[in-house]
């Protein structure tokens, strides 16, 4: 099991575009990470260069220590799992889990124990027998994720696992992973994926890309609670956080502003005199918004534009004087509310977020 460093990796491809600028990222022996962002933000790239299917343009990639940048695959430790399963299908689960322990030579005995084990963690012993085309999506990607421990790699990585499975599946395949990252808590996992659900549920600490940057790395509670810049916020939770032009009036501990809709908010998040007067973003989550009976114990109103009613939760979609998109409220339960309804909005103070011009965080005051 090991540590995983980056310093300073870049990409480029062969086109001369550099899409992975400047990475650098410490995990630890026995993190579980996730890299996650929008389509084409560069982390199936990241993560192929870590098991070295792609090539590493600059900087350097360590394992536990040791320069990896031109080690071949085979002898960096890892083992991945891929969208695809990459199962062959000619051959029965069990050959599938021990075909790597074969060819490497090991003892029949070794390979029974480990591939039996593997089965065990899995709930895959039933199906040992059996071809790929005989088993369910998520089971075929369970056997992949077999093939993989029975290697005991220092470090997992997984390109998108979960993404040709349905729903019902993603989920119990999804907890399966968790499982997993709690029987084998010394295993390093790096794991990508584009959905935010998953990233918030399996990581112990995310890495958040755009367009080959880093945007924040921390728990997946840092990233809701604190996000360091507005496209953070936006990409994290759902439906995404709602972000409103405002100007800051008075600078300090306690920071005014005067939100689009001419309505004053007191935030308490601490910003310096020269920020005084400067555009900047209030934002505030949907879940964190609560309605409330008249104009004065709120500090927005809008008019309900439409209904969303999930079942346990209703959203509101408000149009606010002023702002341009629409803000969104969920609130609990079914609502007696339609559309054209004026609603008031509260919120508590230490829910609420401001985001300087350049759309980064203003420092919370704790
Ligand atoms: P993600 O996994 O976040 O969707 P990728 O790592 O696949 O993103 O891609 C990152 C960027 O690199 C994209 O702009 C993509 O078009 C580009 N890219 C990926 N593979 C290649 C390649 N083989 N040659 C040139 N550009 C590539």
């Amino acid at each position: 099991m090991a540590d995983v460093k980056l310093t300073h990796v870049k990409k480029i491809y062969s086109n001369k575009i550099e899409v992975l600028h400047d990475i650098n990222l410490d995990i630890k022996k026995g993190e579980f990470i996730v890299f996650v962002g929008p389509s084409g933000c560069g982390k199936s790239t990241l993560l192929r260069m870590i098991s070295g299917l792609e090539e590493i343009s600059g900087g350097t990639l360590e394992i536990d220590g040791k320069m990896m940048n031109n080690i071949p695959p085979a002898l960096r430790g890892i083992a991945m799992v891929f969208q695809s399963y990459a199962l062959y299908p000619h051959m029965s689960v069990y050959d599938n889990m021990a075909f790597s322990l074969q060819i490497a030579k090991n003892s029949k005995q070794d390979v029974d124990l480990q591939v039996r084990k593997a089965a065990e963690m899995l709930q895959l012993t039933p199906y040992l027998n059996r071809l790929p085309k005989a088993l369910s999506g998520g089971q075929r990607q369970r056997v992949a994720i077999g093939r993989a421990i029975v290697r005991r790699p220092k470090v997992f990585l997984f390109d998108e696992p979960l993404s040709n499975l349905d729903a019902a599946l993603r989920v119990a395949t999804r907890m399966e992973i968790a499982n997993l990252k709690e029987s084998m808590p010394e295993s390093t996992m790096i794991y990508v994926t584009h959905d935010q659900v998953e990233a918030m549920t399996l990581a112990d600490r995310i890495v958040l890309l755009s367009e080959g940057n880093v945007e924040q790395v921390g728990s997946p509670l840092a990233l809701y609670e604190h996000p360091a810049n507005v496209f953070v916020a936006k990409f994290i939770g759902s439906p995404a956080m709602n972000i409103v032009p405002c100007h800051i009036d008075q600078a300090g501990e306690i920071t005014r502003v005067s939100l689009s809709s001419a309505e004053t908010v007191d935030v308490p998040i601490l910003t310096d005199a020269s920020e005084q007067g400067k555009a900047a973003f209030f934002g505030i989550r949907p879940e964190d918004l609560g309605l409330v009976d008249s104009q004065e114990q709120g500090f927005v109103s809008g008019e309900v534009a439409f209904v969303e009613s999930l079942g346990e939760a209703t959203l509101l979609h408000l149009k606010v004087k002023g702002c341009q998109e629409m803000v969104i409220a969920k609130q609990a339960g079914t609502l007696k509310i339609q559309r054209g309804d004026l609603v008031h909005l509260s919120a508590a103070p230490e829910k609420m977020h401001l985001f300087n011009q350049n759309e980064q965080s203003y420092r919370r005051v704790s």
